[in-house]
């Protein structure tokens, strides 16, 4: 089945024709569109100008449109809030594209944790029954299935596990108004905090990593280094991080491996909670972090990640688990809408 999918992001609307057979793929890519401005008049207008671009007539051979998307969606596909964007509150993507597209079949809405969740699940086949998918990037966000079912939760909100509390004395705000939440210990704008922290000296603190204790964070400062250079350059971006752990800085590398530790340590919570078959790991800030630790002298975020979760969790389950980097890489989110789509979950 050939479904239309498209995946709502923090800076753009990427969308493409996903073949749903066994070997669910991306048969036709578009170009994403970059977002003018984040307000739900721009996604609308990116979603609408492809559709009435690459999805003109019933003759395009589509049976569904899928949209996987930032922020809440309850289970009839009404996006409930998404805080990212102004206006986008209580859409019905379904109500909107049929009133414009007549001959669209079918539209299903779902958020894009959960859908990429979905696809790394499929990916996964019947032998897994209980898993769950984490999604690591501007924030931290993700799903979870039981029983072969996506959980949707009682109010459309299960699988928020970037709020997972792995630290009470954290001050740094959550996305979710709370503070304690792996989101804000382990997501890009956590690996950034943390270099600056360390370049700076400013010594250990809530930031360091579970089971460490305040005092061992006192960077060496070096001389002359890419990342002497990235501080005095003024306001610091992940991928700034990134160039300097791949040019051997030390802070650099270790605020990779700190967020990492405490994306461990909310691992090992959902680990003892479900006990689950298997956990996949994907978003945009993996890829960053394999980027950083090319060369695999240096502990990556992901291994950091799993030593923690696997140091953390209750014996019985500990090293049974597989933890595993996400097969979809950033095309999770458009997959899994489509298969949800073509079957439901
Ligand atoms: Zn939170």
């Amino acid at each position: 089945m050939r479904v239309y999918a498209f995946d709502i992001g923090a800076s753009s609307v990427k969308h493409a024709i996903v073949e749903t057979n066994e070997a669910p793929h991306i048969s036709s890519g578009f170009p994403s569109l970059r977002l003018p401005a984040l307000t739900f008049q721009a996604v609308r207008e990116s979603v609408f100008s492809a559709l009435a671009k690459n999805f003109a007539t019933p003759a395009a051979d589509i049976a569904a449109v899928a949209i996987s998307t930032k922020g809440s969606v309850d289970p009839t596909g009404r996006v409930l809030r998404a805080g990212l964007f102004r206006d986008y509150a209580g859409v019905d993507w379904a109500a909107l594209i049929s009133d414009r597209f007549p001959h669209v079949p079918k539209v299903l809405t779902v958020n894009d944790g959960r859908a990429s969740t979905w696809a790394e699940y499929r990916r996964h086949g019947e032998h897994v029954a209980s898993f769950a998918h984490f999604v690591v990037g501007t924030g931290v966000g993700g799903g979870i299935v039981l029983a072969h079912r996506l959980m949707p939760g009682a109010h459309g909100a299960a699988g928020g596990l970037g709020h997972i509390k792995v630290q009470p004395d954290s001050t740094v705000r959550c996305s979710c108004t709370r503070t304690g939440c792996v989101e804000t210990l382990a997501s890009a704008p956590a690996v950034v905090r943390r270099f600056h922290q360390l370049r700076l000296g400013a010594g250990a603190d809530v930031g360091d990593g579970p089971g460490r204790h305040a005092g061992s964070g006192r960077a060496a400062a070096g001389e002359g280094t890419l990342g002497d250079e990235i501080i005095r350059g003024g306001e610091i971006t992940l991928d700034d991080v990134v160039r300097a752990a791949r040019d051997g800085d030390e802070p650099a590398l270790r605020a990779f491996r700190d967020a990492g530790r405490w994306l461990g340590a909310a691992i090992s919570d959902v680990m003892n909670v479900l006990d689950p078959d298997a956990i996949t790991i994907g978003g945009g800030l993996l890829q960053a972090a394999s980027v950083a630790a090319a060369g695999g002298a240096h502990e990556s975020y992901l291994a950091a990640a799993e030593r923690a979760a696997r140091d953390l969790a209750v014996a019985r389950i500990a090293d049974r688990t597989v933890i595993a980097p996400a097969a979809y890489g950033n095309d999770g989110g458009l997959i899994g809408a489509a298969l949800l789509a073509s079957t439901g979950p």
